[in-house]
């Protein structure tokens, strides 16, 4: 079995509460090799910015997640 993880929107802890988020409010390409995030924590309100890396995606990659749908 395969696992691909991608580098960010897997969750972050609320900056000023420490409350995990699990997914970003909103996200923007800054360039090609990065993605900014706009967290909002439904706890205290807060909201903040975390920039990640975008990993290359390779065919390796790519036939790998697609591969469980082919069927023939
Ligand atoms: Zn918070």
């Amino acid at each position: 079995m395969t696992t691909i993880t991608l580098a960010s929107d897997y969750g972050t802890p609320c900056v000023q509460c420490g409350e995990l988020l699990l997914s970003p409010e909103w996200s923007e390409f800054e360039d090609d090799e990065h993605v900014v995030n706009l967290w909002s924590c439904d706890k205290c309100g807060c909201q903040f910015e975390t920039k990640a890396a975008v990993p290359p995606i390779g065919e390796a990659v790519i036939r790998a997640f697609f591969s469980s749908l082919l069927v023939a």
